[in-house]
């Protein structure tokens, strides 16, 4: 197959290279992030080999906006420490799986055979309604086109909210969505949430589509259809 690799370190491009080729694959190099972006964008590779530290941006970037453009090529993140952290927002930014540094040749060979025998599973869909959108797999939320920067409670509660546009969620159904343990149903979390969202996806921009139902709940308004 053909695979990109994308790292600065010429000496472990090379290994990596070579490695590779050993096996039978085909593999191009690209030495910055632009460069990787430019060359996963531009040919259709089977997979992409992906180092975390790299010049122009870093992997982590460079994965976010594939992912942001609709190509979800398998990426294998390459870290250098084996730290969660970075893992963490390897796998966010939408990598399919991470190998840490020093690594055998033989491990990375068999980790992109693994995705790419995984590459026809189904890719969640970007949620909408209206000009709101959440991408599940980069956990990106937009207003139109501008980015919500939500914290991950409030960017569970607006997944939940469109999944489900249109429809009176109760307190109690919202609890069980998005928190994963049982709330005291007198807790007014929901609604201290709903009101922290309102502040970054409804009152910025003029709207209100988080409606308050009296007695009932909180609806996501259904767009009137265009
Ligand atoms: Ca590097």
């Amino acid at each position: 197959m053909r695979v990109l690799v994308v790292e600065d370190e010429a000496r472990m491009a090379r290994l990596i290279k070579r490695g590779l080729e050993e096996e039978g694959h085909a593999v191009d190099v690209a030495s910055d992030g632009p460069d990787g972006l430019w060359m996963a964008t531009e040919n259709g590779y089977a997979a992409i080999v992906l180092d975390l530290m790299l010049p122009g941006f870093d992997g982590v970037e460079l994965c976010r906006r594939l992912r942001t453009r609709g190509l979800w090529v398998p990426v294998l993140m390459l870290t250098a420490r084996d730290a969660v952290g970075d893992r963490v927002r390897g796998l966010d930014a939408g990598a399919d799986d991470y190998l840490v540094k020093p690594f055998s040749l033989l491990e990375l060979a068999a980790r992109l055979r693994a995705l790419a025998r995984r590459d026809d599973r189904a890719r969640p869909a970007v949620l909408a309604a209206g000009d709101l959108s959440l991408d599940p797999a980069t956990k990106q939320a937009w207003r139109g086109r501008a980015e919500l920067q939500l914290s991950p409670k409030e960017f569970s509660l607006l997944e939940f909210f469109l999944r489900h546009p249109g429809t009176v969620l109760t307190r109690s159904q919202i609890v069980e969505a998005v928190w994963d343990f049982a709330y005291d149903a007198s807790s007014n979390v929901v609604d201290q949430y709903v009101a922290y969202l309102r502040r970054k996806v409804d009152v910025p921009y003029g709207r209100h589509d988080i409606e308050t139902v009296r007695g009932m709940g909180y609806r996501l308004r259904q767009p009137e259809p265009a």
